[in-house]
C-alpha cells in the first residue's frame, strides 16, 4: 500500500524509497524571507533599536514584580493591566487596544483577520519590506504603488492604486522605513478619503515625529474609525528583546484580531515588562531629546561628504554615496567594524544604505569610517 508507514515505523515512499518532504504552499516559493546579517562588530548601527539599554528603575522594579507571577498559570489572557497602561498613556479606551509579540505580529493578526486570499493590500515604495512580506505570507495580494522620486507620496499615484486594488487595508509608515519622512497630517487625512478599507499607520518611530495619526483615532470623527495605528517596543522604548507590539484603533478592530490571535498569545512576563515600561515616559523622553540632537549631527556631518541625504523625523538617515558603489561602501564600513543597513536592492532603493543613531561615540566611529571609506 502507497505511503503507510511500515512496521519500524519509518515513512516510505511508493518505490520504498524516503518519503520526500512536502513542497511549501506555492504562493510562498518565491519568498525568501527577512534577512538583516548579523556580523560580528563593535559598532551595530544597522537595526534601529535604542542604544540604551532600559532604565535601571523599570530593571529593579521588573525584578522585583517577577516574584509574583503566577508562572505555573497562564497569563491573563486579555492582557487586561497593560491594555489599561496603555489606553490611559494614549487617552483611548482599553477595549481600542492590542498587543502582540512586536508589532510584527500585530500587522500578522492585521492580515490574517482582514486579509487573505482575495483580498490585497496596498502599500507605496519604499516602505518597510515587512508589510509586503506579512501580507504575502497570509496570502493577501500586495498592490505596491510608488512614491516619487524625493520619497514623498503622491495622491494621484495613491488614488490609482486604490481604485484599481480596492484594498482592504492600506498602510503607510509614518516616520517611513527606511526614508525617515513622516506623513503629514492631511496626507494621512487624503488617504483616508481615497481608502475604501482600513488605514494601518505604522509608528515604529512614531515618538521621534512632530505628529501622531493617533489624533485621528482619538477624534472620533466619522470615518477615523478606520484608521489603525500601530507602535512597537523595540524601538524608542528601548525593549527590542521583549518582543511587544500594539495597536490602537476602533473596538471591532481589535476584536477582528482577537479572533486570529493564538489563545494566550502575550506572556505573563512581557505583559509586565510593558506595563512597567510606561512608568518611564519621561526617561523615554529624554532619550530621544539625546538621539534626535545626535542625528542632527550626523545629518550636517553627511552634508559634508560626497552622499545624497534625506531629511529623518526617526532615529535613522538614509544615505546615496555619490558615484561609489553601495556594496562596496558598506564592506568598507564593515572592515571598520561599523555595521549599517544595505537597502540598495530594495524597490526604488538603488544606491541607498541606511545608519541607526547610536550614541554619540558609535556615531562618531561611524563618521570616520564612511570619510576613510568615501576618500
Ligand atoms: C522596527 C520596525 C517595526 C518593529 O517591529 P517589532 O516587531 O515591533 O520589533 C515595525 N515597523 C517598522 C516600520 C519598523 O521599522
Amino acid at each position: 500500500m502507497a505511503g503507510l508507514t511500515d512496521a519500524s515505523g519509518s515513512a516510505r515512499s511508493d518505490d520504498g524509497g524516503p518519503r520526500p518532504l512536502p513542497a511549501v504552499r506555492d504562493d510562498l516559493v518565491a519568498l525568501t524571507g527577512y534577512h538583516s546579517p548579523q556580523v560580528d562588530v563593535s559598532v551595530r548601527l544597522n537595526t534601529n533599536e535604542s542604544p540604551f539599554p532600559p532604565p535601571e528603575g523599570w530593571l529593579r522594579e521588573f525584578q522585583a514584580e517577577l516574584a509574583d507571577v503566577d508562572f505555573n498559570r497562564y497569563p491573563d489572557r486579555q492582557a487586561g493591566r497593560l491594555r489599561s497602561a496603555l489606553a490611559e498613556a494614549h487617552q483611548v479606551a482599553p477595549s481600542q487596544v492590542f498587543c502582540a509579540n512586536g508589532s510584527n505580529e500585530v500587522l500578522q493578526c492585521l492580515l490574517l483577520a482582514y486579509g487573505g486570499p482575495g483580498r490585497s493590500a496596498a502599500l507605496f515604495e519604499p516602505t518597510y519590506t515587512m508589510h509586503g512580506q506579512i501580507a504575502r505570507t497570509t496570502g493577501t495580494a500586495v498592490a505596491a504603488g510608488r512614491r516619487t522620486d524625493d520619497f514623498r507620496l503622491d495622491l494621484g499615484e495613491v488614488s490609482r492604486v486604490l481604485g484599481e486594488a480596492k484594498p482592504v487595508l492600506t498602510f503607510l509608515c509614518s516616520p517611513n522605513n527606511p526614508t525617515g519622512m513622516a506623513e503629514p497630517p492631511a496626507t494621512v487625512d487624503a488617504v483616508l478619503a481615497l481608502a475604501p478599507g482600513l488605514v494601518v499607520v505604522d509608528e515604529a518611530y512614531g515618538q521621534f515625529a512632530r505628529s501622531t495619526a493617533l489624533d485621528l483615532v482619538r477624534s472620533g470623527a466619522a470615518s477615523t474609525d478606520r484608521v489603525v495605528v500601530v507602535r512597537t517596543f523595540s524601538k524608542t522604548w528601548s525593549m527590542a528583546g521583549v518582543r511587544l507590539g500594539y495597536l490602537v484603533a476602533s473596538p471591532e478592530v481589535v476584536a477582528a484580531c482577537e479572533l486570529v490571535a493564538l489563545p494566550y498569545h502575550l506572556d505573563a512576563v512581557k505583559q509586565l515588562a510593558g506595563r512597567l515600561a510606561l512608568r518611564f515616559g519621561d526617561q523615554m523622553e529624554r532619550r530621544i531629546s539625546v538621539l534626535t540632537e545626535e542625528r542632527g549631527r550626523i545629518a550636517s556631518a553627511l552634508a559634508g561628504l560626497p552622499v545624497e541625504t534625506w531629511p529623518s523625523e526617526a532615529n535613522f538617515l538614509l544615505f546615496r554615496p555619490v558615484a561609489r558603489d553601495a556594496g562596496a561602501v558598506w564592506s568598507g564600513l564593515v572592515a571598520r567594524s561599523v555595521l549599517v543597513r544595505d537597502c540598495s536592492t530594495w524597490p526604488g532603493l538603488t544606491g541607498c544604505l541606511r545608519v541607526t543613531v547610536g550614541l554619540p561615540g558609535e556615531n562618531d566611529r561611524f563618521l570616520e569610517a564612511l570619510s576613510e571609506v568615501l576618500r
